[in-house]
């Protein structure tokens, strides 16, 4: 095998792939981590992350996602900008299953002997510039991440489904209110989450309503947010605090292609728990966790993917 193959490439520089990285080079791998367009992940956005294991006073999202990478740095991982397009995880060649797998990044490609994803998912947001612009301040997609600042105040979550029910059951520990707005009547809920949220005291429905405008983006906090009845057109101010949209993530597992398992909304789907169908390919964190998606869980599974591809690599003689 030509010298230009790598023994470890991780796509994906979040809590997983970083982790990922850390134990990949600690066992001198010499990991390449591909950033990808979000780099640091789901962290970098982030503000104080009170729930990470070992930060008794907690720790801000950027700053553990940036030692992490330091500490991985600091035993020969390295790292690269750049956008996976397209994987060839075939490796077609001399039909011995040793030929390396492909990473393509439009114009660049990578040749790896065992290949970690770890690609994440994305929140999905409204797409507001008052929303985006909120973003820390008050905006949030983590309820368990960010729910606890807004102890005693009232707040708004943003979505019809079961991340969005369980967002508001979990903020009626701290809030005061909470509101949940839908942009229909009927909700893509299960009827039991459903059923909880509508029976909880502290929680309050609005339907057909839609958000225009996260205020006050002049003050850098959330102050209310102007609403609008799609049926009505009618618009009024609701005064919050907070704004947490629960409207659904996106595994960014797209350049996959059906070269590996995945479910109906395109979540990479393990064998075991990070390994895949493909020999030397390992999947991590959230692109595979529609479920927990904590910054805990997914720097776990990026440790077992990096002691798989150790494995597989032994047994391959490499
Ligand atoms: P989901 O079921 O796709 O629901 C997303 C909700 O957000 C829908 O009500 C949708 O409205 C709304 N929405 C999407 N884009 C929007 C936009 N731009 N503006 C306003 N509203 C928007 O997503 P999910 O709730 O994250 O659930 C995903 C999967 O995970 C489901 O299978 C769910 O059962 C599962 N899950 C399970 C649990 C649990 O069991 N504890 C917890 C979380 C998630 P429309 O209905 O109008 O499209």
């Amino acid at each position: 095998m030509s010298d230009n193959v790598r023994n470890v490439i991780i796509i994906g520089s979040g809590c997983s792939g970083l982790t990922a990285a850390l134990y990949a080079a600690r066992a001198n791998l010499s990991p390449l981590v591909i950033d990808g367009h979000e780099p640091g992940g789901q962290l970098s956005m982030t503000t104080l992350v009170e729930n990470f294991p070992g930060f008794p006073e907690g720790i801000q999202g950027p700053e553990l996602v940036d030692n992490i990478r330091k500490q991985a740095a600091r035993f020969g991982a390295e790292f690269m900008s750049g956008h996976v397009v397209s994987l060839d995880l075939s490796r077609k060649g001399d039909g011995s299953g040793k030929k390396p797998v492909k990473v393509s990044l439009g114009r660049e490609t990578l040749l790896t002997r065992t290949l970690i994803i770890a690609s994440g998912a994305s929140a999905r947001w409204l797409g507001l510039p008052s929303e985006q612009a909120l973003i820390g301040h008050g905006v949030s997609s983590c309820a368990t991440c960010d729910g606890f600042f807004f102890s005693g105040k009232e707040i708004a979550v943003i979505g019809g489904g079961d991340s969005a029910m369980e967002e508001a059951l979990f903020l009626t520990r701290f809030a005061t209110k909470v509101t949940l707005i839908h942009r229909r009547s009927e909700f893509r809920a299960s009827k039991i989450m459903l059923d909880r949220a509508r029976q909880h005291k502290q929680i309050e429905f609005l339907t057909d309503t839609v958000v225009d405008e996260v205020m006050d983006v002049g003050k850098k906090e959330v102050t209310g947010l102007r609403l609008r009845n799609v049926k009505t057109g009618e618009q009024w101010d609701l005064p919050a605090s907070a704004m947490f949209l629960g409207i659904g993530h996106t595994p960014n597992a797209q350049f996959v292609g059906d070269q590996l398992d995945r479910d109906g909304d395109g979540y990479l789907v393990p064998e075991g728990y990070v390994c895949s169908r493909a020999p030397g390919v390992f999947i991590s964190g959230d692109v595979a966790d529609r479920h927990y998606r904590q910054a805990v869980t997914a720097a776990g599974t990026g440790c077992m993917a990096a002691l798989e591809a150790e494995k597989y690599l032994e047994e391959i003689g490499k």
